[in-house]
């Protein structure tokens, strides 16, 4: 069985829901959510409204704590290629054509099927 988390929303015990209401008759309180998995905020918020309320009350220190971005970065025409597909219906079959294509030059390079979809396959320096 897998191991139980807790959503790390500040204000999670508050929301006013059935499952979170726990405990005996005449001792019951409303708890902070435990599940084996989640699906907001990297599997870390039972929901949408406690991933809010997290990024609401502790946004501003976690990104100055990791580095807050203070001057524009820029993506150059070495790093501006983006794999694209069109259906080309002079092609045989009507298959979808790949292709890279450079969003600033607009310059366009054929691309293979299995190039298109390999994760690791790039024109991009990065
Ligand atoms: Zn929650």
């Amino acid at each position: 069985m897998s191991e139980l988390k807790f959503c790390q929303g500040p204000d999670c015990h508050t929301y006013y829901t059935q499952d979170r209401l726990k405990g005996m008759k005449g001792s019951k309180t409303y708890q902070t959510r435990r599940r084996s998995s989640m699906y907001y905020g990297g599997g870390n918020f039972c929901d949408m409204r406690c991933q809010n309320d997290w990024f609401r009350k502790y946004g501003d220190q976690a990104v100055n704590h990791f580095g807050r971005i203070t001057e524009a970065k820029h993506l150059t025409e070495d790093n501006a290629w983006d794999k694209r597909y069109r259906w080309n219906y002079e092609r045989n079959n009507g298959e979808a054509e790949h292709y890279y294509l450079n969003t600033i030059t607009r310059e366009q390079r054929p691309l293979t099927e299995s190039q298109y979809n390999d994760s690791n396959y790039t024109l991009n320096e990065r």
